[in-house]
């Protein structure tokens, strides 16, 4: 649209911040050193970073497989070799490309292909699907799988269920420290879990410029500048890029530059992004001049409970109070909270056909938002990465439709 704000500068600082990660990992996959541990989003990143392995995200690379749309190429490929188009398309699409001989890593910066692991990691607070895609690449690479069981559908977060986490971290050590070759120092983790909890509070801020009137940036905003927080977490350099993003923004905030120019109404959304269709509803929001001012996703790379002066604990708990661990009743809760902090007049469920760990429709939430609330809802059908299961056509009439009743509503 001609009078969209003008682009964020500080994005050039996270290209580079980008590129410097996957050479750096391309580079140590093929020389040997520093060692590469792959890593679910929400695994042990901070022990990870303490022992001095470089770190890689296969879910940061399954959305990448998205965004490029080459998603659409490589699933099928996954499928054929007998992985479900029913489970997680990060996986399948990842799997997918590995077996074909293709990554945007190549596009984007030369690489030949993802950096081979010395070891996979996972975390299971968010689905099964972490542990089936590793052990696949455990078994190609004939690498050692290890990880960490959560507890799911959690209410509150029992000091058992902290401890138990916490133990389990702890048991990752022994075996890290050999694949490493580095011994564990305690003050070199309090150091990393303190960088993360610098990101945590910093990414925050950022998404925080959702809440203003009008809001300065949008859903799609955050799906691009998340990058740090999900792969530099426990790094110096997500704290970098977000000091140099949080004090344009400030900057732009004195200006009151808008997301979505003549923004008429705001809503919150719930579920994975449709990675492929990322610009064409966000071009569609625009024109409706409705924002998208904040969501679950995006919301999910928020540890608030990081501390330095406790490490294994404070991991344990940072990792079990996300909202994808937690039961019904507290994703009900947190919703409303966020519906009212940022000022939404209706919540969008994106129900994704692969991800059901993170579709909170399927258990009569909007129903409850609407009947019991009064919050205005709809439910988009879709996927993360596997377009087969999304209508431009469809999507377009019902958040049409959806604005209007909004519209009505207001009137
Ligand atoms: S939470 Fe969903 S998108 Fe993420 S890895 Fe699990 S199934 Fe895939």
């Amino acid at each position: 649209m001609s009078d969209a704000p003008p682009p964020i500068a500080a994005t050039k600082l996270m290209k580079k911040l980008m590129a410097e990660h996957f050479l750096g990992l391309d580079r140590a996959a093929r020389e040997g050193s520093p060692k590469v541990a792959w890593c679910t989003s929400v695994g042990p990143a901070e022990l990870l970073h303490a022992l001095g392995f470089l770190v890689y995200y296969p879910e940061n690379h399954g959305a990448l497989l998205g965004a490029t749309r080459m998603a659409s190429e490589t699933i099928p490929v996954a499928n054929a070799a007998g992985y479900s188009p029913d489970i997680c398309s990060y996986l399948t699409a990842d799997v997918g490309a590995f077996l074909k001989g293709v990554t945007p890593l190549t596009k984007a910066y030369g690489i030949k292909g993802v950096p081979r692991p010395d070891v996979l990691v996972f975390n299971t607070n968010q689905c099964r699907d972490v542990q089936d895609w590793f052990q696949w690449y455990g078994r190609h690479f004939g690498a050692p799988v290890i990880g960490v069981r959560t507890q799911r559908g959690v209410g509150p977060v029992l000091d058992s269920m902290v401890a138990d986490v916490s133990r389990q971290i702890q048991y990752l050590v022994p075996a890290l420290e050999q694949i490493s070759g580095n011994k564990f120092d305690i003050d070199r983790l309090r150091e990393t879990v303190g960088l993360s909890k610098q990101c945590t509070v910093m990414w925050r801020r950022v998404l925080e410029y959702g809440a203003k009137h009008p809001a300065q940036l949008s859903f799609f905003d955050h799906t691009i500048h998340m990058a740090p927080a999900v792969v530099l977490r426990g790094l110096p350099e997500a704290v970098t890029y977000y000091d140099t993003l949080l004090a344009e923004l400030v900057e732009r905030d004195k200006e009151g530059l808008a997301a979505v120019p003549g923004e008429r109404f705001r809503l919150y959304w719930d579920g994975m992004p449709v990675w492929g269709r990322l610009r064409m509803l966000g071009d569609l929001m625009a024109s409706l001049h409705t924002a998208i001012v904040a969501s679950t996703y995006c919301n999910s790379w928020i540890f608030d409970a990081f501390d330095p002066a406790d490490p294994f604990i404070s991991m344990a708990r940072a990792y079990l109070d996300l909202f994808i661990v937690r039961d019904e009743a507290f994703k009900e809760r947190y919703i409303l909270d966020h519906v009212a902090l940022y000022g939404c007049h209706g919540v969008v469920f994106h129900d994704a056909k692969t991800c059901p760990n993170n579709s909170n429709n399927r258990y009569a939430m909007p129903q409850r938002l609407q009947d019991l609330h009064g919050v205005p809802t709809l439910v988009i059908n879709g996927d993360l990465n596997d377009l087969r299961c999304f209508s431009d056509e469809q999507a377009r009439t019902n958040l049409e439709a959806f604005v209007e009743q909004i519209e009505e509503l207001a009137a």
